[in-house]
């Protein structure tokens, strides 16, 4: 048996938070008793700054029911950061953690593969959704525009899977081990490691309210993941730079030829040239600074170099471990 928590962002989600607390209710209810998951698991809201009834809806929930629990941030602080807290709450209370949307577009019966795959022993579980049959064209066209983008850029980040899935405790710490303040989820959880898997769902249509999630936030959401996982973009300065340097030794020879021939005004060979000779050797340059920047980015983070995942050892190794260590503060203390 397992004990799961399922943590839920809600920023405005009034109109829908009651259908979905009691769906949840109920597939928790039929999961227990099916004996696949402990008595003690909950079901936690995390109300992102919300100004409707949210909030008042998730406290009267807890009120009601031990099964759910609330998690009120200070403000409005945006999906990501939302889940973030709410998985930083409950990190070391449950066996596996499963985030999911307020808006029950996630499928709550893919639970059960989700727990199967963990039972299988898959640290992480990818909820990928199997079609965009229910988007709008719109819709469709930019998710699946956004998920190439991402790709292209370097941001390695698994193909149709939102925020849908499920992480042990364990992925979970390894989750918390990573420092960046610009924590872009989809793309920092397949840098955890560990044994995954993917669950295949139908995502439906939202069930009420509307979208939180215009084109706008779409687009700043992306540009964030590009800026918080790779630096790129600044290869591609450079390698634009590069381009234009080939482009004008081209033009020069291309130029001189003509200007042997005569076909060409004084001067203007010359000047063509340098102009892209000298963009070339700017972009170049600015990428080369670009470059160290990216350094330096990178570094501030203060990612973690490696988790482990296995440590095979007796109590002999225990022993001496600490036998050296002592060796070393002997050492130190003499030093
Ligand atoms: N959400 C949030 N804070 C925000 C925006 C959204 O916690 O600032 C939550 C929202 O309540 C929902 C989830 O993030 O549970 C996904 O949002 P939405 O369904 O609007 O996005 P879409 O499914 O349209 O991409
Ligand atoms: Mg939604």
């Amino acid at each position: 048996m397992v004990k799961l928590y399922v943590v839920i962002p809600c920023y405005n989600e009034e109109a829908v938070l009651e259908e979905t607390a009691s769906r949840l209710k109920q597939k928790f209810t039929q999961l227990s008793d099916r004996h696949r998951i402990t008595d003690d698991s909950r079901i936690v809201f995390v109300d992102d700054g919300s100004r409707d009834r949210t909030w008042e809806l998730i406290e009267q929930f807890h009120a009601q029911n031990d099964l759910f629990m609330g998690v009120k941030l200070s403000r409005n602080r945006g999906h990501q950061n939302a889940l973030l807290a709410g998985l930083y709450s409950v990190r070391n209370m449950a066996d596996a953690v499963v985030s999911m949307d307020a808006d029950l577009q996630d499928d709550i019966d893919a639970l059960d593969q989700f727990l199967d795959e963990f039972s299988k022993g898959a640290e992480v579980v990818y909820g990928v959704r199997s079609s965009r049959k229910k988007d709008s064209f719109f819709k469709k066209f930019s998710a699946e525009g956004f998920y190439r983008l991402m790709n292209f850029m370097g941001a390695d980040i698994v193909f149709n899977h939102a925020d849908y899935r499920l992480l042990s405790n364990r992925a979970l710490n390894g989750l918390f081990e990573f420092k960046e303040v610009n924590l872009f989820l989809r793309g920092i959880v397949p840098m955890i490691g560990y044994q995954s898997s993917k669950v295949y769902y139908e995502r439906s249509e939202r069930f009420a309210g509307e979208s939180k999630y215009p084109l706008k936030k779409m687009l700043a959401f992306a540009f964030e993941g590009i800026t918080s996982l790779t630096i790129k973009p600044i290869r591609l300065i450079i390698s634009l730079g590069c381009m234009m340097l080939l482009v004008s030794v081209g033009m020069l020879v291309y130029f001189l030829v003509q200007h042997a021939l005569g076909h060409t005004v004084a001067g203007w060979t010359s000047l063509i040239v340098s102009i892209w000779a000298i963009g070339a050797l700017q972009l170049i340059s600015i990428g080369v600074i670009g470059e160290y920047v990216g350094k330096v980015y990178l570094e501030t983070k203060e990612r973690p170099r490696f988790l482990i995942e296995q440590f095979l050892k007796d109590e002999t190794a225990q022993e001496r471990e600490d036998i050296q260590g002592q060796v070393m503060s002997e050492k130190m203390r003499k030093g």
